[in-house]
């Protein structure tokens, strides 16, 4: 009965804990960002490593939507020559 109890507790303490930080830190959803431009290098610096790599949603903080629509962004523009593809 009582180890129910402290299971409860704990996925209770999980979920908001994941709700808190889900909630908390996406900066674009902070600002009210819909749209992330392609040609602003200057923001896209900021999410890919000296490998010219995409950092992960763990390392950016960012929701998954505007992970998607960075990663998107990203891409298009490495296409268009203004990013490295690598190093
Ligand atoms: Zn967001």
């Amino acid at each position: 009965m009582e180890m129910r109890e402290k299971l409860k507790q704990k996925i209770f303490h999980f979920k908001l804990k994941n709700k808190f930080m889900h909630d908390q830190n996406c900066q674009f959803c902070q600002q009210d960002i819909e749209y992330i431009d392609y040609k602003n290098f200057e923001l896209l610096k900021g999410f890919i490593s000296s490998q010219r790599k995409i950092y992960s949603r763990r390392r950016t903080s960012l929701c998954k939507k505007h992970q998607g629509l960075l990663t998107i962004a990203i891409k298009r523009a490495r296409v268009m020559a203004i990013l490295q593809f690598n190093k």
